[in-house]
């Protein structure tokens, strides 16, 4: 209607004050009534709350028995619900995976679109791109923060750094990774990704049991150096205890795997503290190698299928893939690998050492976006986190690791990103599937997939 307005005006020749561009859609006010309220920052819930979101943000919580609603707003009655803040992915991939296969030619507007639509659809409002990103990346950002593109609120690594033949060992073009071979190409290269605003250096550590060639230190140690000059944390991939002690002592900020060739040790732990060196699990990555052989039941749910897409979902299904899985001889290692960080995540977590959340979905196929968040979630209850404990990592204590603290938790003046359940996830974490709602950015977003009751 305004547009009509506005090519009558121009055709007429007046002028008129009337905005002639529509209201931004998170500009009107919903009103959350009479929920189960989990903030994410760890306080117990409150119960019978009422979230007045205004402009994308939280304007008030009230837990009288009378909450005063504005006048105009969009009323829900939510009655028994649970509201909980929309999920941070700090370890997640963009346009990595075409289909049901890796591709250096998968980074594409269009893919990384429907990836960030699919986070978002399933609860994830943010995901940290941790490496293997084309500088499109950065256009996409910026188009996002424009509100043009909708969809997971990107936080990116940009190409990341890794060692030249080494890690990490997937198809990807000469402009989506750095192999810096001396110190001072290292450096540049850091200096090139701060040019570009990244949020983050990524950096790969790991021979790959002695398969291919390893950062050097005194290559990391040029990176962490240079990063921090130039005010940005560096996060590791890593799996051997030695390099994560040897990374810590040399500062870096984020182990951005579970350490799993072993246990972690006093030494380690007692560092990570003294640094408050984060530490991101990523379960997701060693059960997606094994998981669907033994085919779960959740493998038949529209909850999974919806994710997987039919392509990927009858390949994981097929007798095929069940042979190759359990033919390979790596798969013993992953579950070793996977029992290890399960310890490690539950002595670290004890100790007090920072945890956050991440799953490297979209690394591959296998590692489904939106979907692989839900299974991190479960996977470190299994490991002796409380759901809340759980939830908390995934929310409030991610925003803290992201630097991004207008978000995660959904207290008074923080943005409105939050999902709305129909069961309580103290009792059970998989019933943070049961998604009646999404508000992300203040905006209303239907679940791309639900166990929630129709209503
Ligand atoms: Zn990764």
């Amino acid at each position: 209607m305004s547009l009509v307005r506005a090519v009558v005006a121009v055709a007429v020749g007046v002028v008129i004050s009337a905005p002639v561009s529509a209201q931004p859609a998170n500009s009107g006010v919903i009103v959350l009534k009479d929920v189960r309220l989990i903030d994410g920052t760890g306080m117990p819930p409150l119960v019978h709350a009422t979230i007045v979101i205004q402009d994308g943000r939280i304007a008030a919580i009230d837990t009288g028995s009378n909450p005063k609603t504005p006048l105009h707003a969009q009323v829900y009655e939510y009655s028994g619900k649970t509201v909980i803040p929309g999920l941070i992915n700090a370890h997640g991939h963009l346009g990595l995976v075409s289909g049901t296969e890796n591709s250096a030619t998968a980074f594409t507007h269009d893919n990384v679109v429907r990836e960030l639509k699919q986070y978002e659809g399933y609860g994830v409002t943010d995901m940290l791109s941790l490496g293997g990103n084309r500088d499109l990346v950065f256009d996409l950002r910026r188009e996002q923060q424009a509100g043009m593109l909708g969809g997971a609120d990107i936080f990116t690594a940009g190409r990341g750094i890794g060692a030249p033949g080494g890690a990490p060992p997937l198809p990807l073009g000469p402009d989506q990774i750095d192999r810096p071979t001396t110190v001072d190409e290292a450096r540049a290269d850091v200096r090139s990704m701060a040019a570009q605003k990244v949020d983050i250096i990524k950096i790969w550590v790991d021979d790959l049991h002695g398969k291919v060639p390893k950062m050097k230190p005194e290559v990391y140690r040029a990176i962490i150096d240079e990063a921090h000059k130039q005010h940005l944390r560096v996060a590791a991939h890593v799996y051997a205890l030695a390099d994560a002690k040897s990374l810590v002592s040399d500062g870096v900020d984020v182990l951005a795997h579970s350490v799993r060739d072993q246990f972690v040790d006093e030494e380690l732990i007692a560092e990570m503290k003294r640094n408050r060196t984060w530490y991101i699990p990523t379960f997701t990555v060693d059960d997606s190698f094994f998981i669907y052989a033994r085919h779960p039941e959740w493998m038949d749910t529209p909850f999974f299928e919806a994710a997987a897409g039919p392509q990927l979902a009858a390949m994981l299904k097929s007798a095929s893939y069940v042979a190759k899985v359990n033919g390979d001889p790596s798969t013993a290692q992953h579950e070793k690998d996977f029992e290890n960080g399960q310890e490690n995540l539950k002595l670290l977590f004890d100790a007090g050492v920072h945890i956050g959340f991440g799953t490297d979905s979209g690394a591959m196929p296998s590692r489904i976006p939106g979907f692989a968040e839900h299974r991190e979630l479960e996977l470190m209850v299994r490991a002796g986190l409380t759901p809340m404990q759980a939830i908390v990592c995934a929310t409030g204590k991610n925003a803290e690791l992201l630097q991004a603290e207008d978000r995660g938790t959904l207290v008074v003046g923080k943005r409105a990103d939050l999902l709305v359940l129909d069961g309580n996830p103290l009792d059970g974490i998989t019933n943070v599937h049961e998604l009646v709602s999404i508000v992300h950015d203040g905006q209303v977003i239907r679940p791309m997939a639900s166990t929630a009751t129709p209503r």
